[in-house]
């Protein structure tokens, strides 16, 4: 019994609009104010909560920092979470240097790269590591995710990187789909050991400029998404 992807999206759009609610110090909440700045119904809103439990009263709504609690909660974002940014050009070094991430414990805490001229700089007072270099680096300190912003023929291989390295989830910016290696074992293909627990989540804005320029033609095509 799995849970849409559009469910945990939403509950990230959610978790944003709480977070406002509480900066405008709002304190209660409902599904029908909810789902009316989320964009969706609020049937959509109560359905989407109510995989995780119960959450509100019933004809009393939520308390905001309690809802906004629950989701941080169940969305794992009350932990701290180690990150490594494997490949820092252009778009490597813009993560590195966006403040956002740690206002969710999100912490960058080693970057790699393969090009001599950058190995040994610099950024936002992380030293940049040789690639090879990963495996020993995660032997010392937890890592958690790896952002992935090598050129798109380099994915793989890097993306196997962080695999051996253990590193359990992958966000990958690169237009590549990456496979994770299978072995024979006893005449059948099976995935091996070190890809087993390890989650990539694709992250491609030109997928999604393509999509738009399919809707912008098809406007008509363009449905609420009630998954
Ligand atoms: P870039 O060429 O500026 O940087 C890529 C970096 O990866 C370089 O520093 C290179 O030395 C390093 N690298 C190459 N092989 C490596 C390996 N095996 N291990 C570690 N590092 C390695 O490229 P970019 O513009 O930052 O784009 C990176 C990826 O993100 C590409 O796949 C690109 O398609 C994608 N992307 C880029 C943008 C953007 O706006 N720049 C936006 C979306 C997606």
């Amino acid at each position: 019994t799995g849970i849409p992807t559009a469910t945990i999206s939403r509950l990230v759009t959610y978790l944003r609009i709480l977070e406002g609610l509480e900066a405008q110090e709002v304190s209660r909440t409902s599904s029908g104010d909810l789902a009316e700045r989320a964009g969706v119904t609020a049937f959509q809103v109560r359905k989407d909560l109510a995989y995780f439990g119960r959450f509100g009263t019933r004809g009393m709504g939520y308390t905001v920092p309690i809802l906004k609690r629950e989701l941080m909660r169940v969305l794992g974002l009350n932990q701290t979470w180690n990150v490594v940014i494997v490949g820092v050009g252009r778009l490597g070094q813009a993560i590195a240097n966006y403040p956002g991430a740690s206002d969710y414990q999100f912490q960058y805490v080693g970057l790699f790269d393969v090009n001599p001229e950058l190995v040994g700089t610099q950024v936002r007072g992380l030293t940049v590591r040789h690639v090879d270099e990963l495996r020993d680096f995660t032997r010392g300190a937890r890592v958690d995710m790896g952002f992935l912003a090598v050129p798109p023929e380099r994915a793989q291989d890097a993306a196997q990187a962080l695999a051996d390295a253990g590193v359990r989830g992958i966000l990958n910016f690169a237009p590549t789909v990456i496979q994770p290696r299978t072995l024979e074992r006893s005449g059948q293909q099976e995935i091996s050991d070190e890809w087993r627990a390890v989650i990539v989540e694709n992250v491609d804005f030109l997928a999604g400029m393509k999509r738009l320029a399919f809707y912008i033609l098809n406007p008509h095509l363009s449905t609420v998404d009630t998954e």
